[in-house]
């Protein structure tokens, strides 16, 4: 059903895509429909221009395009986890954005160094622990889930996942791949049991005493607690000693970036620019629980309440230059 319509969708916007409008953008986004729709809605409000849109897996997008070529009629790229944006960028799907506006809105390590992606919103990978079992002192850092007192206490997600892949990326970027294995090593040894499938899965496991700790983003911490308040669990922000040079919770990015045969490259970069700003930044980041990219604008109250972090630093394309080398030190260790 799903499939067809986008099918058809892509076969009228290719048409359409001969005669490029310039009161029309393409946008192909790996992000859904609910969290984009009022967005480009609003975008269309305030400028009269028409936003066309596909959704699908970040995969098929990127096949599409690059099987698409100069016939695309996307002009920009929408995903999650900069290690995509930088797999985008890398196959030569994207291209380079001068813009002013984007380099003030969005700090540099949330953008790729070559201005083919920019971050829109944040989300905080992060631990998350059962208070009646853990207290949060006996917490502190992802490195030290790695030690033996946490023995059957830790419930981790695939390291299938690009975000796991992210996160080890920026381990070996900070301790390099002897010591990153040995902390892989660590968390699998520590495991209570086989690997979940997603972030909210291993979350219940925790709240349900089968371990006492996870590693998870904080947007499905927040979807989760909004449905069931009442569920034993806590967040905690580690790696907070900021003279450590592995500093700050680990964060990543959705973002987008203008594709590389785009046929309204101005009115895609307009479109980033407004994504980075003020209105569009509370809405983007608000709907799905995420932290507002752009430093100058707050995140939502419910947000807000699971209190202040130092974030790590590194640009975040490291996650995506070190992604085929956490994928396969995380093969080594052992971590399924
Ligand atoms: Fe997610």
């Amino acid at each position: 059903m799903k499939s067809w319509k986008s099918l058809l969708l892509g076969a009228a916007l290719i048409a359409s895509g001969q005669a490029a409008q310039a009161n029309e953008v393409v946008v192909y986004s790996a992000r859904n429909e609910q969290l984009i729709k009022p967005l480009f809605d609003a975008y269309t409000k305030e400028t009269g221009v028409k936003i066309k849109f596909i959704t699908d897996k970040e995969g098929p997008l990127m096949a599409r395009l690059k099987a698409e070529g100069r016939n695309t009629p996307a002009d920009v790229f929408m995903t999650v986890d900069a290690g995509n944006l930088w797999q985008a960028a890398r196959e030569d799907l994207l291209k380079p954005v001068d813009s002013k506006l984007l380099a003030a809105n969005i700090p540099e390590h949330l953008r790729d160094p070559d201005n083919e992606w920019f971050g829109l919103s944040v989300r905080a990978r992060t631990i998350i622990y059962n208070p009646n079992k853990v207290k949060a002192g006996e917490l502190g850092t992802y490195e030290d889930l790695a030690s033996p007192k946490w023995k059957n206490r830790l419930c981790l997600r695939t390291s299938k996942k690009v975000y796991n892949q992210s996160l080890v990326g920026m381990m070996i970027y900070e301790h390099g791949e002897d010591k990153t294995e040995q902390i892989v090593r660590g968390w699998v040894a520590n495991q209570a049991t086989q690997p979940f499938p997603d972030d909210t899965k291993a979350m219940e496991a925790v709240a349900a005493g089968l371990c006492d700790a996870t590693i998870v983003n904080t947007y499905y911490y927040g979807r989760l607690m909004s449905k069931k308040p009442d569920l034993p669990l806590a967040i905690f922000w580690p790696n907070q000693n900021l003279k450590s040079k592995a500093a700050g919770v680990h964060v990543n990015i959705s973002g987008a970036g203008v594709t590389r045969h785009a046929k309204n490259t101005a009115g895609a970069i307009k479109l980033l620019e407004w994504l980075s700003s003020s209105n569009a930044q509370n809405l983007y980041a608000d709907v799905n629980m995420e932290y507002p990219a752009n430093p100058r604008i707050k995140a939502d109250p419910a947000v807000l309440a699971w209190g202040e972090f130092k974030p790590n630093l590194i640009n975040v394309a490291q996650a995506g230059a070190l992604q085929t080398k956490a994928v396969m030190l995380m093969d080594r260790a052992g971590y399924k």
